[in-house]
């Protein structure tokens, strides 16, 4: 597979990894967790999202459809998303913004090639990161990029739900400098409940990747009243893993609650705030367990 679909692509980053990074985010996810920040990347298919509180109501883009999935009723503008074919031409048009498109197909030289123009940013630690939804769904397109990135000086990071299969491990390693890796509960019933799979696949691949001694970063999406029970469990399992593996507890915001009323997508978002005291709790546990807790940015 040459070509790939990619929701966006973020520049300047300094949560995605070390030193300044680009993040490229794939198309697709296998798990459905209730507090995903990245609505736009749960489907494989290109799509539009509509933010309304930005429309103006000037009627470009149901100048613009073809196919009338913008339309004007009682003098508002609506959006039926069935209707759209995610051609992205509305979103060139519209004056504000208020349309986004996710989903623009790539193929692996347009990619490498605009990926590189920010090599010059990097510095030592910096690099590219693939993640999504779950960047390795694409497996064979984000292989290719990071081995020719790899062989262009670049420093390549993968974050990764970990739900794939083996081989797809396998296939990446080579060219992967670090995993940033998460794990968002011990408890099978519990990750079925909250991501819409179990967790026993996601398991294995971090022990397999730890004892290849692969390196990785643990990232443990804290969601309070969800999976704050879970830190120890997660510290336990981290123990009997390779020495030395640091984790890093990501606080849950909800600052993507626009962007699933724009997708048209159910609003899955808990209410509670994680708090910055809730993630102190948790990397004092982790840390009194003889966990090495890494801080995010
Ligand atoms: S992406 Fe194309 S089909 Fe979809 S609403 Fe915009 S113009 Fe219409
Ligand atoms: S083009 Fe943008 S601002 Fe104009 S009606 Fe459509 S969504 Fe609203």
């Amino acid at each position: 597979m040459n070509k790939g679909i990619v929701s966006g692509i973020k520049r300047m980053e300094i949560h995605d990894g070390d030193g300044l990074r680009t993040t490229v985010f794939l198309k697709g996810c296998p798990l459905k967790c209730i507090w995903c920040h990245n609505p736009e990347s749960i489907s494989y298919e290109p799509e539009i999202g509509r933010f309304e509180e930005k429309c103006i109501s000037c009627g470009s883009c149901v100048r613009t459809c073809d196919t009338n999935a913008f339309f004007i009723k009682d003098g508002i503008v609506l959006f039926d998303k069935g209707k759209c074919t995610a051609c992205m031409q509305c979103e060139k048009i519209c004056p504000v913004f208020a349309i986004v498109g996710y989903g623009k197909e790539y193929s692996v030289d347009s990619l490498v090639e605009e990926l590189l123009t920010d090599k010059p940013f990097f510095g030592d630690k910096g690099g590219i990161t693939f993640s999504g939804g779950e960047c390795l769904t694409q497996t064979d397109f984000v292989v290719k990029c990071a081995k020719r990135l790899k062989e262009k000086g670049v420093g390549v990071y993968i974050d990764t739900c970990g739900y794939v299969k083996r081989d797809v491990f396998e296939k990446i390693m080579p060219y992967v400098d670090k995993f940033l890796y998460d794990l968002k509960a011990i408890d099978g019933d519990l990750h079925k409940r909250l991501t819409g799979r179990d967790n026993a696949a996601i398991l294995d691949n971090m022990k397999f990747l730890s004892d290849k001694k692969c390196a990785i970063e643990i990232r443990f999406p804290l969601v309070k009243g969800y999976n704050d029970g879970e830190t120890e469990k997660i510290g336990e399992f981290i123990k009997r893993l390779n020495i030395g593996i640091p984790v890093k507890v990501l606080r849950y915001h909800d600052f993507a609650r626009s962007r699933y009323n724009a997708l048209q997508r159910r609003d899955t978002l808990p209410e509670g705030q994680t708090t910055a005291k809730d993630v102190v709790d948790a990397e004092e546990i982790l840390r009194n367990m003889g966990i090495i807790v890494i801080k995010d940015n």
